[in-house]
């Protein structure tokens, strides 16, 4: 390669422009797109700052010849106004150009295996097999700019509120939030392992008992899930935690900090509060404990007008202690196999059908069920969905929960406004303490550190419970969440015990924190909000992936470093490893 020149870089390619016609500049980056035109070269010039064009004479640079897409170099040369009619005026730089001196070539790049811009698509596993180059690209340059703009508003507004941050340790005993463990073998304690946190919880409990007051970190977090959705094994929250504490604090705090991070990385200040909702009444007006609420389309109770109704369904629902309820999809393009899709993602979260009705011009309902239905029901029910012509009602007649959920999840597919134009925050307070798992045992709603809203209650009737936890939501995606905190042993113990987790295993998993407890605890509070997601949909962007550096496939896999990878032998040896015949015969495939 030729000599380096002695000066790189005195100005960033994306900062010059009228101003600085007639300067003498050097700029360094990256090839971006080259044009021949009538014996001169054009090359634009891409650095992290913008994009500038050189103009260059291949008779006087030998080099231009050679230069391809995604070069590095350095080109030296003069600032002028673009001639008339050239001027671009989509590019910030587009005024100007840079007349060269001098090019030299600082790190020549091989043949690409996809180009540079946003318009090419790219398939995820070549975009991330050489995720290097894919952060290249405008789209990603500007999610990673986002993401360090919002951790830098986190740490502004949180410093200036007095918190401290305080990194907890990684290798660390179980935290339940609900997923499985990430297991690190100790080699020195061969037979032991660490945990990876799922989240610092316990670490900032304890930072509260000693003393810390205002607790927060940028956490790196573990959770060993299968990838159902838009997951990581690795995802990083905003953690947060407050001494002498209430709710209130929390909310106030949070909603401060996401404010900021709205205002820095898209320029929108948000003045008024965000809407507060209880658990139930989410579930109950929008069949999800997240409701997007950027648009209506609420689930109403039809109970009281069909109960007693001809049509069978209608009426052995509520009989059987269940509910009607529907929704207005308003106007809806309505056939016979939309119907039937909507019927199967119905009877897939559980319900027995789907009842559909559509308005006609006379304000007729037309549907398979219309015959059943007297008239006061229609009246009824089109009061009730105030129905216009040409809208689409949907009806689930079944238990709470389920009726509820499915038109939850039927009003997304119908309702949900495409990508994150609008931003809607909500909270959702007041959560159940508890709920089933799959198997029917009880099991804790948030982590089992959470504060009943009365021991009483959870004494009581331990199902119906309420918890001292709150949620954030934004355009219907869960950002995070927390909670008031047990501050005390005996109560911890029995939340312990209600979760099945008797006092010996309590004090064999667990002993050191209720230990911790008894030195007198303050009352505290916290949360924790992704900080993937909130960029995510600052960004606008479809998925976590996007905004994460280096992400994970769907598959857990990453296809650049090929992890997770196998190890020999030796390795699994000193940690007193031995693979088992399942992995054994894996490995043999
Ligand atoms: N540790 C909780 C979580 O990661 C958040 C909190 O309660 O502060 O979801």
């Amino acid at each position: 390669m030729a000599d380096q020149p002695q000066v790189i870089r005195t100005h960033h390619a994306g900062e010059l422009s009228s101003a600085s016609v007639g300067d003498r500049v050097t700029v360094a980056g990256w090839v971006q797109r080259r044009r021949d035109h009538g014996g001169v070269a054009f090359l634009d010039i891409r650095d992290a700052s913008g994009l500038v064009q050189v103009v260059a004479d291949p008779e006087e640079h030998d080099v231009v010849d050679e230069l391809r897409m995604e070069y590095c170099v350095s080109v030296t040369g003069t600032v002028r106004e673009r001639p008339e009619g050239t001027v671009n005026p989509d590019l910030e730089t587009g005024e100007i150009e840079v007349g060269a001196d001098s090019i030299s070539v600082l790190s020549p790049s091989e043949t690409l295996p996809f180009l540079i811009d946003d318009r090419t698509e790219v398939d995820e596993k070549t975009r991330l097999q050489h995720r290097y180059l894919d952060l290249r690209r405008p789209r990603m340059a500007a999610n990673l700019k986002a993401r360090s703009r919002a951790t830098a508003a986190i740490r502004k507004t949180l410093d200036e509120a007095g918190f401290l941050e305080i990194e907890t340790p990684t290798l660390i005993n179980s935290t339940p939030e609900g997923a499985r463990d990430m297991l690190v073998p100790s080699r020195l304690r061969p037979g032991e392992f660490y945990a990876l946190p799922q989240s610092p919880q316990l670490f900032k409990q304890l930072l509260m008992i000693g003393g810390v007051e205002r607790y927060f970190q940028i956490a790196r977090c573990y959770r060993d899930e299968d990838f159902r959705a838009d997951r990581q094994l690795e995802f990083t929250q905003l953690d947060l935690e407050g001494s002498f504490w209430g709710k209130e604090e929390v909310l106030e705090t949070i909603e401060s900090v996401l404010k900021a991070v709205v205002e820095e990385v898209r320029g929108e200040t948000i003045t008024e509060d965000f809407p507060r909702m209880t658990w139930l009444e989410a579930m109950d007006r929008y069949g999800t404990d997240k409701p997007d609420i950027r648009f209506e389309m609420e689930i109403v109770d039809l109970s009281d007008i069909v109960a007693g109704s001809e049509f069978g369904v209608f009426s052995k629902a509520i009989d059987g202690g269940g509910t009607v309820r529907g929704i207005n999809a308003g106007s809806q393009e309505w056939s016979r196999s939309r119907a039937d899709g909507l019927t199967e993602k119905a009877k897939s979260l559980g319900a027995g059908g789907l009842v559909w009705m559509v308005v006609e011009e006379d304000g007729s309902l037309r549907s398979p069920v219309a015959k059943f239905l007297g008239d006061n029901e229609v009246t009824g029910i089109k009061d009730a969905l105030e129905a216009a012509p040409g809208d689409v009602l949907l009806m689930a007649a079944d238990r709470w929960k389920v009726a509820v959920t499915v038109l939850g999840a039927l009003r997304l597919e119908l309702g949900r406004p495409k990508g994150h134009d609008d931003l809607a925050f909500l909270w959702v307070v007041d959560f159940p303490l508890f709920e089933e798992d799959e198997d029917g045992r009880i099991t804790f709603s948030h982590h089992p550190f959470t504060s009943p809203a009365s021991i009483d209650e959870m004494r009581d009737d331990p199902h119906n419970a309420i918890s001292k936890a709150y949620d954030v939501v934004l355009n219907g995606v869960e950002l995070g969440s927390g909670s008031v905190r047990i501050h005390d042993p005996e109560t911890q113990n029995e939340v312990f015990s209600i979760l099945g987790i008797d006092r010996e295993l309590a004090e064999r998993r667990f002993g050191w924190f209720l230990e911790a407890l008894r030195y007198g605890t303050p009352p505290h509070a916290g949360f924790a909000f992704g900080i993937d997601r909130l960029v995510m949909i600052l960004q606008n962007e479809p998925s976590i992936r996007e905004v994460i550096p280096f992400p994970k496939t769907q598959t857990g896999v990453d296809p650049m470093t090929g992890a997770p990878t196998r190890v020999d032998e030796g390795q699994l040896g000193e940690l007193g490893l031995e693979l088992g015949a399942a992995a054994r015969e894996r490995q043999d495939t």
